[in-house]
């Protein structure tokens, strides 16, 4: 009998909810472990409590005197708070975020001991972390990184200990992580994005990116998932057959929340309080123990924080539960996969959100601008912007049948088509005084406040506009936010530039009005990236024809994908804003390379493992009961025995074939790995697992797959789909 599997389903069965104690309240205890205004206000002195707000409010820097102050405070509050030791939590660029723990505890001279924590350990670290992937950065400049403080994100504590965000860079300055960048970008998105707003309102004079996530995941029982090499190896199943029922009867999206997953949620979301995290809403997703959280939005690079922070969370409340968390894109075939919603937008430090339509037609000249720069740095940045959200992982789910293509448009919705239609009309160059009252009247004047598509919206599109914000849709349930949010605020940043300059070139030159200049500007971008704009099924067949008539890129693979990354124009386009210098650029396409590879690599060993260990010795012991019974039936029948054992000569025969193919394939499989080991060339590497390993993945599957429905329940190893998915 396969044991593990038997053990695993006792164990989850006899499962119940563990309990959990919930505020009455929760925003009493919102932030109670984050280092925010309320704690500095308490802990810190006037000036660096000052030279803090200062550096999160206007991105100064804080004086070096001051930071022993704020570092003693820190330490203090976090003492009273429980922390015996702290790190700086940095995002290295494997995608998860790392931390290096450091006691508080120190011995002074007199052989006493002290806790401390000085103003330098805060500021700047040094974490002898070499085994990061650095793409090549840190050999060329033999130089070591370090990691500084970020004060734009509020230390936290979790457990027992201070977190501090910071930025991990190495010594000549290039960044080995995922937040360095994104920081440049979000300033060079203020940069342009304020000179643009200043049209409007002079009093603009800062503009944040804002960013609400929206997480899926799966929920499985932890004794289940660990009876599944795969699962714990990999993220996914390699293996496994359907179950008879799956998602089809949609009975579980929105349905009521089984309790023992509730009583996860509850202690998660609770966690999450304590650190700040605005967690809002939680509900099932399509597919069984699927499920889905989601936060208030919050300015971009918290928002990062804050995602990466819950993953953390979630895997840890998860063990507490017996659960375990899956983040994994696909981690069953068949059924739907994980995304990361990627709400974007932008606001202004008077409030005013940029994509939200307003109440005057002034106001949403102001909501137009924007939204139609949005729309034409997609436009012409739709390879790159798909290029980001390529992984070995999310490459099952893009273009699949339930997630937005590997083909990026916008859907923006009816009503808004019709404005932009309107727009596309204006006179070239001066407008007539009626021209613009009916504008304003008409066209400008009439956009309502909330928008009709912002309910009705299109499901299909990777980049919806949902009434006062862009959604981008099609980034991996597993992805650092920081990667996407980098290149999107990167080509508004870029585009907002030459928009500005092109008005003001039209006002200038041509003696235009500023709102004539503004119309004229923009009735040319409406034109030039209308290709990008798709309302249609986005799922469909005739969407890929009609993308290539376009001269849409459509990369279905991540080697494929990625090219862009280390293309000449992206190279530009990062050291144009100062986001990224070239060497940084060229490290980030080869880790990513590199990763696939190894991704693919480990998939590979894996599904090598379990077919060859699990799956076909498992078959044979199954047919060896089928042959003893036809031996007894022999012994019974004589000759006869034929046709009382049809059958099962058949079932001898099929599980032999499989296993053929299985081995096979397997053999096959590993010889095509041993070439692609020997390429040097990391891009090329990637290339070959993709084209030359992983196609026997499918072949492999299919027939272990095949066998798991031949072969007797009690014997199979591996714990099966409807066991994973329906238990809990
Ligand atoms: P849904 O998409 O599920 O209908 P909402 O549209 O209310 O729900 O919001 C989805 C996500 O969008 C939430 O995480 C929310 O915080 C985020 N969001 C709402 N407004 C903004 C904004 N201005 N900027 C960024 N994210 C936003
Ligand atoms: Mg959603």
């Amino acid at each position: 009998m396969a044991i593990l599997r038997f053990q695993a389903l006792k164990e989850s069965l006899n499962r119940k909810p563990v309990p959990v104690e919930e505020p009455a309240r929760r925003s009493e205890i919102f932030a109670q472990n984050v280092f925010g205004e309320k704690a500095m206000r308490q802990f810190l002195t006037r000036d660096s409590y000052k030279s803090v707000m200062d550096a999160i409010k206007n991105g100064s820097k804080i004086d070096r005197n001051l930071a022993d102050h704020i570092s003693t405070g820190m330490k203090e509050w976090s003492i009273s708070k429980g922390a015996t030791h702290y790190t700086h939590w940095f995002q290295p660029l494997t995608g998860s975020s790392a931390e290096k723990h450091d006691a508080f505890f120190e011995t002074v001279e007199d052989g006493s001991a002290i806790e401390k924590f000085g103003g330098g350990a805060l500021v700047q670290q040094e974490p002898d972390a070499s085994s990061f992937p650095n793409g090549g950065i840190r050999n060329t400049f033999e130089a070591r990184g370090y990691t500084a403080w970020d004060p734009t994100s509020p230390a936290f504590i979790l457990g027992t200990t201070l977190c501090i965000p910071t930025v991990f860079v190495a010594y000549t300055g290039e960044a080995l992580d995922y937040k360095t960048p994104l920081l440049r970008s979000l300033q060079a998105l203020d940069q342009s994005a304020t000179e643009v707003a200043k049209y409007f309102d002079k009093k603009v004079t800062k503009i944040n990116a804002t960013l609400g996530w929206e997480q899926e995941y799966f929920l499985i029982d932890s004794a289940l998932a660990s009876s599944r090499p795969d699962i714990l190896l990999s993220g996914r199943t390699l293996l496994g057959h359907s179950p008879a029922k799956g998602q089809q009867l949609d009975d579980h999206y929105f349905g009521a929340i089984p309790s023992r997953v509730l009583n996860f949620m509850r202690d998660m979301e609770n966690e999450c309080m304590l650190l700040g995290v605005p967690v809002k809403t939680r509900h099932n997703e399509v597919a069984p123990n699927q499920f889905e959280l989601a936060p208030i939005f919050e300015e971009a690079n918290l928002a990062v924080d804050h995602n990466l922070l819950l993953m953390d969370v979630m895997e840890k409340v998860a063990e507490r539960h017996y659960f375990k968390v899956l983040f994994h894109e696909k981690p069953f075939a068949g059924v739907n996969g994980s995304g990361k919603h990627n709400n974007w937008s932008l606001s202004t430090d008077t409030g005013v959100n940029l994509l939200s339509p307003g109440s005057t037609p002034m106001k949403n000249l102001q909501f137009l601008t924007f939204f139609v720069n949005t729309i034409k740095a997609v436009n012409d940045n739709e390879e790159l912007l798909r290029a980001t959200i390529a992984t070995a992982s999310n490459d099952h789910r893009l273009g699949a049948n339930e997630a937005p293509p590997a083909i990026i448009s916008v859907f923006i919705g009816s009503q808004l088509t019709e404005v932009l239609d309107e727009l596309e009309k204006v006179t070239d160059g001066k407008l007539s005084p009626q021209e613009k009252t009916e504008l304003k009247l008409n066209v400008v004047g009439k956009i309502p406040e909330i928008l009709l598509d912002n309910t009705d919206r299109n499901r299909t599109s990777p980049f919806a506009f949902t009434g006062n914000k862009f959604e981008l849709r099609a980034v991996g349930s597993t992805a650092n936010c920081a990667n996407p949010m980098t290149v999107l605020n990167s080509i508004v940043a870029k585009q907002l530039k030459e928009f500005k300059v092109e008005v003001d070139e039209l006002i200038k030159n041509k003696k235009m009005k500023k709102d004539d200049a503004i119309f004229n500007v923009l009735r040319e971008y409406i034109k030039d990236s209308k290709r990008i704009r798709f309302e249609g099924d986005g799922y469909g067949e005739a969407w890929e024809k009609e993308a290539v008539k376009r001269g849409l890129s459509n990369n279905k693979n991540t080697p494929e994908a990625l090219k862009i990354k280390k293309a000449q124009s992206t190279i530009d386009l990062y050291a144009g804003l100062g986001v990224m210098n070239k060497v940084e650029v060229e490290a980030r396409h080869e880790i990513e390379v590199e990763e696939y590879a190894m991704h693919i690599q480990i998939e590979g060993r894996v599904l090598g493992d379990i077919a060859r260990n699990h799956v076909i010795p498992t078959a044979i012991k199954y047919q060896n009961v089928l042959i003893e019974n036809v031996k007894g039936l022999k012994e019974i029948y004589g000759e006869n025995f034929k046709k009382y054992g049809k059958e099962q000569l058949g079932i001898i025969e099929t599980i032999s074939n499989h296993i053929e193919k299985i081995n096979s394939g397997i053999t096959d499989m590993i010889d095509a790995r041993k070439k692609a080991n020997k390429i040097e060339d990391s891009e090329e590497k990637a290339f070959a697992y993709c084209n030359e390993v992983k196609p026997f993945f499918e072949v492999i599957r299919y027939h272990c797959d095949k066998l798991e429905l031949l072969v007797d329940d009690e014997y199979w190893p591996l714990t099966k789909y409807r066991e994973l998915l329906f238990t809990n």
